[in-house]
């Protein structure tokens, strides 16, 4: 199969008055599986629907294969879109549903006999065909929606959260399907969601949008490791943002006071941000509590804290601590027979400098 690219370049769409995509720049890869994070609300469906041809941008440029597609019609796109209800029809069986494109593209009845085939193949329900969409599960009923978008052969696979109408296991189960099935035929997808696990577990790589804007671009480790700014920080996992100030800087370090714990020095990277209040961004699983003798664990600093509050998660416990005027959230792996910090407990709380990162104030 030929493989194809997607650009969005400086694309605009309003409704009415209300500008919902704000300059989108994109480039997917051929082959390559992207996921559109963002809350709801920021612009994902519009944008997949834009692709689909089913929304008219007002500004720029939609390339696929490195051509402007902006003024072909949706059913000449070439581009196949998994809808979130599924949209299957409901009086058909499951190889009448499956089939309904080809038919109506006028595609030969034996051709129509091997491709259906082949597509139920694919998705694991040739012992399905005769049923209806009411007589499957959910997690069926998705595979179906996906066979019928396949058999069309398309260069682009869209997928407007596929799986939210699914139970959380099953979710699981067919968010590999899905990564397996888009492996297998070496699609070019995009997959729109607002759950940052199912993005970050299936993705090659990923948009995080917010109120139509592409905040960052990336591999899922990269948007975790390396938030450029504080929405990415919050929406991508936890993170820990602490403001603190400036108290002198050079080329290679800044030292921050944290108000009422203590100085903090971290070395200056390319990207470190200017200016004299600065948030010190940081995963709650690299923060150590500790109330024993510090071993002299010299990748921590330590500043004195006191447990506020403790949530008992299973593999790990996520305690809220304050330090001076801060408060912060710090998980510890838990061990069968560990006892928990109660609230009022004083410790010493571990930061590791090379685990921080510094974003804008
Ligand atoms: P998401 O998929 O990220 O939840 P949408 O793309 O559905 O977000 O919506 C983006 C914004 O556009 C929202 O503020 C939404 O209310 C608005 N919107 C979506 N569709 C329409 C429409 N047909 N008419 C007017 N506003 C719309």
């Amino acid at each position: 199969m030929n493989k194809v690219s997607v650009e969005c370049r400086n694309i605009r769409l309003s409704y009415g008055s209300t500008e919902v995509l704000k300059d989108i720049n994109l480039q997917i890869e051929p082959g390559e599986f992207f996921a559109l994070l963002g809350p709801s609300g920021s612009g994902k469906s519009t944008l997949l629907r834009l692709i689909a041809g089913f929304n008219q941008h007002s500004a720029g440029q939609l390339l696929v294969d490195g051509k402007d597609i902006s003024q072909v019609p949706p059913h000449k796109r070439n581009i196949g879109m998994v809808f979130q209800s599924y949209a299957l029809w409901p009086h058909m069986n499951v190889w009448d549903n499956v089939a309904f494109g080809l038919v109506e593209r006028k595609v030969r009845r034996k051709e129509i006999r091997e491709r259906v085939g082949a597509a139920l193949d694919l998705v694991g329900l040739s012992g399905f065909a005769k049923r209806r969409p009411n007589e499957l599960s959910g997690g069926q009923q998705q595979r179906v929606a996906l066979a019928r978008t396949i058999v069309i052969e398309p260069q682009v696979l869209l997928l407007d959260e596929p799986l939210s109408n699914l139970d959380k296991n099953l979710r699981v189960q067919m968010r590999q399907e899905l990564l397996s099935l888009q492996r297998r035929l070496g699609i070019t997808t995009i997959f729109v969601t607002h759950d940052q696990e199912e993005a970050m577990t299936t993705a090659d790589r990923m948009a995080v949008m917010d109120q139509g804007i592409v905040q960052q671009v990336g591999a899922p480790y990269e948007l975790f490791d390396y938030p450029r700014n504080r929405f990415v920080a919050d929406f991508v996992g936890t993170m820990n943002v602490v403001p603190a100030r400036v108290k002198s800087r050079n080329d290679s370090l800044i030292t921050m006071e944290l108000d009422g714990a203590g100085f903090i020095d971290l070395a200056v990277v390319h990207d470190s941000p200017s200016g004299d209040t600065l948030n010190l961004s940081f995963r709650p699983h690299t923060v150590q509590l500790e109330t024993g003798k510090l071993w002299g664990e010299s990748r921590f600093l330590w500043f004195p804290g006191t447990v506020e509050h403790s949530e008992f998660l299973g593999e790990f416990t996520r305690y809220e601590v304050r330090l001076g005027q801060h408060k912060l959230v710090a998980d510890q792996p838990h061990y069968a027979g560990r006892a928990l910090y109660a609230p009022g407990t004083e410790l010493m709380v571990g930061l590791e400098p090379a685990q921080i990162r510094l974003l804008p104030g």
